[in-house]
């Protein structure tokens, strides 16, 4: 009877062992879970940072890319200077710097054309008009320094990098795709209206250059509802040195320089 007793309460407490032991392992195993769990959140919101910086530094690295592929494209147009083309497509070779020449203060362009956009102010004003030059040359730097400030508002109103990437993009060229880049084009306003906006057109300043900038080898380089073709809205105001003989064509025929080029 004793042995039978004990035998009993052997197998109770080997049972009540096995169950305590059953249960601290669901309890460890719970806690563990719990705290596994915590740290996947965690990677979670690593991980998508990391993505979202990944992203980003993609984007600039294809942005490089392409913009060191038109290094070979650029040289090529050497003899062709005042047609080489930039835009959305076809970005220029960050080192790219030309010689360059004042024609208003804190206003340079490649010297090559400084007389004859220095003679087509100069006309304007003998016929009783008032330009203002609002912007020439910009370096690629100076370009990189706008649009990485503009990018710097986006990230700092809580957009992700590339979100802030593709905001700027629509109201800044990203740098290497500027035109100013190459010193050959010239925002010119009205001194009464310096607005950049479609009113501009309607200003007599605007008027005269539209009808005139060919005979100095300038076009109006983005015109109206050009967008689908030049990839920029409407600017009456962003005139482009090509030469005389090409700007002739090119105002006549009513195109844009890529029609001329034959890209689009
Ligand atoms: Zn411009």
């Amino acid at each position: 009877m004793n042995i039978k007793m004990n035998r009993k309460i052997k197998k109770a407490l080997v049972l009540g062992a096995i169950s305590g032991a059953v249960l601290g392992m669901v309890i460890t195993f719970a806690a563990a879970n719990r705290a596994v769990n915590k740290k996947e959140e965690a990677m979670a919101v690593t991980t998508n940072k990391l993505k979202t910086e990944n992203e980003s530094l993609q984007s600039q690295i294809k942005q490089q890319e392409s913009v060191e592929a038109a290094a070979t494209l650029s040289a090529d147009q050497t003899d062709n200077w005042a047609l080489t083309l930039v835009n959305n497509d076809y970005p220029l070779d960050t080192n790219y710097a030309p010689e360059l020449k004042e024609i208003r203060t804190g206003y340079s362009v490649d010297s090559r054309i400084a007389e004859d956009a220095e003679q087509m102010m100069a006309d304007g004003e003998a016929a009783g008009l008032s330009m203002n030059i609002c912007s020439a040359y910009r370096s690629y730097d100076d370009q990189k320094g706008v649009f990485n400030t503009t990018m710097q508002e986006w990230v700092n109103q809580g957009d992700s990098y590339v979100d802030a990437y593709n905001q700027t993009k629509e109201s800044v060229a990203v740098p290497g795709y500027s035109e100013h880049a190459l010193g050959l084009a010239l925002d010119i306003t009205s001194a009464d209206y310096q607005e950049l906006d479609d009113k501009q057109a309607d200003t007599p300043e605007a008027k005269w250059l539209a009808e005139n900038c060919y005979k100095y080898g300038f076009i109006l380089r983005y015109p109206l509802e050009k967008k689908d073709i030049t990839g920029i809205v409407y600017e009456p105001w962003h005139y482009r040195y090509v030469g005389k003989d090409v700007a002739k064509e090119i105002t006549e025929k009513g195109i844009t320089l890529e029609e001329y080029l034959g890209v689009k």
